[in-house]
């Protein structure tokens, strides 16, 4: 019999897309689960099953301020993730990625919690790599429009290894690459999410460039086991390390797909690539097959079919 010992866990972040999924594993694993969220792109929807459960707490709160919780994990998630969302904003995500970041950690090392930081591909900015290994240090812009999420989230690593050397705090970095699936927000313009809605609805399919840009997608389920291995890996592993689906696709072949699961009326049209959009992008998972035991399982077509089946739900409840 699996011997279960019950932790304190805070996720902050909880009400988005991967913050909610990482909620329900934990809830369902019988841990007594915080969510913290801001709701700046999450949604009390994400976790409303949720709400009512003893194991289960919401707080709404900006990681921008200081918070003080007894805690034994924490997995921090909070910061919007789309280009969109993060650039309504610049300063505040920059505040959130680097004050959230100090905050956080000064929790962590208050109440000696083990502390892991979604980090993103985005560290390695437009890569001259491919494809992408962690001790690749990537080719950033640090004046441009994704900066302020780049940058960011570069600062954010190195608060946590300072902290780590530093102040001795337990800690876990890990790398997602590009992630898809249900409770994607509609109107967020991830690629996944809003050629899916645009099919869906037939409204015209908006490739930027002429779509030879590549990403590598992974399926929320594969993306949730990855990470929590990661903060349940031994302590003599704390990353960081790439977390995401090393099968790669152009953008055109994303949107040819879509429209034909969706059997859709869509016709494609190319806008201009938006500046320091990354040319191509694919996780090297090697570290993480051998000290994770980690790989992804679901291919594309499936957690498409998987996504498709969520929108086309939240659009019949609109009706
Ligand atoms: P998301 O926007 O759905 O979730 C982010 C959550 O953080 C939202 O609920 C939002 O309201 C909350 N938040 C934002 N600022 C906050 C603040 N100051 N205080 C408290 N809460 C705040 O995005 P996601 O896709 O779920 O991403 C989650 C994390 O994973 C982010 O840190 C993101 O950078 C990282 N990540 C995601 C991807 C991906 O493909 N989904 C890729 C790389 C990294
Ligand atoms: N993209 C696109 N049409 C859209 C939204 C995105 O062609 O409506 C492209 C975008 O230019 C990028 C890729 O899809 O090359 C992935 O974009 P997303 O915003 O999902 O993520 P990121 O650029 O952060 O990887």
């Amino acid at each position: 019999m699996e011997y279960h010992i019950q932790k304190r866990i805070l996720i902050t972040g909880g009400a988005g897309f991967l913050g909610s999924h990482l909620c329900d594993r934990l809830v369902a694993k019988e841990h007594d689960v915080i969510c913290l969220d801001n709701f700046f792109t999450g949604n009390k929807k994400n976790i409303s099953h949720l709400l009512g459960k003893p194991n289960f707490e919401l707080i709404r709160h900006d990681l921008a301020q200081p918070i003080f919780l007894e805690v034994d994990e924490i997995y921090n998630l909070a910061c919007p993730a789309s280009p969109v969302h993060y650039q309504y904003n610049p300063v505040k995500t920059v505040k959130t990625c680097i004050m959230g970041s100090i905050h956080i950690l000064g929790l962590a090392k208050r109440v000696k919690a083990k502390i892991l930081q979604a980090s993103t591909s985005e560290i390695y900015g437009n890569p001259t790599v491919h494809p992408q290994k962690e001790d690749y240090w990537g080719n950033v812009n640090t004046i441009g429009p994704r900066s302020c999420y780049d940058e960011g989230k570069r600062c954010a690593e190195t608060l946590f290894f300072d902290y780590h050397r530093q102040n001795r705090v337990n800690i876990r970095v890990v790398r997602i690459f590009n992630t898809y699936g249900p409770r994607m927000h509609p109107n967020d313009g991830r690629v996944v999410s809003s050629f899916i809605v645009q099919a869906l609805t037939n409204q015209d399919i908006t490739v930027f460039g002429d779509g030879s840009q590549s990403r590598s997608f992974c399926y929320v389920d594969d993306m949730i086991e990855g990470i929590i291995r990661m903060m349940d890996a031994s302590d003599d592993f704390i990353g960081p390390v790439n977390l995401g689906n090393p099968h790669e696709f152009t953008i055109l072949d994303l949107a040819k797909k879509i429209i034909e699961m969706t059997n859709s009326k869509s016709n494609i049209v190319y806008n201009p690539l938006p500046q320091d959009d990354p040319l191509q992008r694919k996780p090297d998972i090697n570290l993480a097959k051998e000290k994770l035991k980690w790989q992804p399982v679901i291919e594309l077509e499936e957690g498409l079919v998987k996504t498709v089946e969520y929108f086309e739900k939240i659009f019949a409840r609109g009706k």
